[in-house]
């Protein structure tokens, strides 16, 4: 991944893709000040690019640091890296840490980086499982109480336990993990949020102590537009046997069908085929609308 031809955008301006580095003794590789971003690129426009950025941004002041450029600008750089591309569909990812400068646990005073990387990632899931529905596996790693870590953040240490369960439930040929939050209640995926139909109503976790992703909050605005009610609300892994549909979504994943849990099964239905379609529908650009 470290050397494809392009560029990405670092600190102010683009260097050649192979040029992006940084020290090893970053704080941000040590002790996990890191906080990214992940976008997607539909013909030619990021979809809810500013959502994105705002959020980078709060992730960035939950631990502890102001990334120096202003939602506008990084909004601008995240454009001007998929234009420099030359893609119109890709996956974007901004990321900032913190560098050098302080190499303990305290580090007020080191310098905050800023890169914008894009690349084409057509589907985060096999596409022909992703109609069928994907197989997940029960993780081993809970979600952690909300008073233990900021949970809010979009930062690289939360990610350490979905790589975990990532690695554990491929190995076991399952796509993804669901992962329990630390109550026992379902909570998500290692990199996408969580759905289940049940007689004709959506039920979803409250995002109390997890990312509320910027896909979810948009496919819960979609079904409301269809009139289908949406129930945010704990869910128990044990009520998992009376649900008919099965969904995930995310940035990288979009809506995505699921088909087993564990031994839990579901049959990709009308709801789930009906909120992919409109989610299809949702991300194409508005400046296509407007031309046609
Ligand atoms: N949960 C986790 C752990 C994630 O990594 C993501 C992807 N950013 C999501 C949920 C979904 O968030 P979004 O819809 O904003 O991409």
């Amino acid at each position: 991944f470290d050397n494809r031809p392009g560029h990405i955008w670092l600190d102010g301006g683009f260097v050649p893709w192979g040029d992006a580095r940084l020290h090893v003794l970053s704080h941000g590789l040590h002790y996990a000040s890191s906080v990214f971003e992940g976008e997607r690129a539909y013909g030619g426009e990021i979809f809810k690019l500013t959502e994105h950025t705002e959020r980078l941004k709060e992730s960035a002041r939950i631990l502890d640091f102001e990334i120096p450029w202003s939602v506008e600008e990084i909004d601008e750089a995240c454009r001007q890296t998929l234009a420099k591309q030359g893609f119109k569909d890709a996956y974007i990812r901004p990321v900032a840490w913190r560098g050098s400068e302080m190499m303990a646990v305290a580090a007020q005073s080191s310098k905050i980086h800023l890169a914008i990387a894009a690349w084409e990632w057509p589907s985060y899931f096999d596409p022909e499982l992703r109609m069928k529905g994907l197989t997940l596996d029960l993780a081993e790693w809970r979600r952690p109480d909300p008073r233990t870590i900021p949970c809010k953040a979009k930062a690289a240490g939360l990610y350490m336990i979905c790589t975990l369960s990532k690695h554990a439930a491929e190995r076991k040929g399952c796509a993804d993990a669901m992962m329990l939050d630390w109550r026992g209640q379902v909570a998500e995926c290692t990199g996408a949020n969580i759905f289940f139909v049940k007689d004709g109503a959506i039920h979803t976790p409250t995002p109390d102590c997890f990312l509320d992703g910027i896909t979810r909050r948009t496919v819960i605005g979609l079904a409301k537009d269809r009139q289908i009610p949406v129930i945010e609300r704990a869910i128990l892994p044990e009520e998992l046997s009376g649900m008919q549909e099965c969904f995930i979504t995310g940035t990288a994943a979009e809506v995505t069908a699921v088909a087993k849990i564990a031994d839990w099964n579901f049959t990709p239905g009308d709801i789930t085929k009906t909120l992919m379609a409109d989610y299809t529908t949702a991300v194409q650009p508005k400046k296509a609308f407007a031309a046609a």
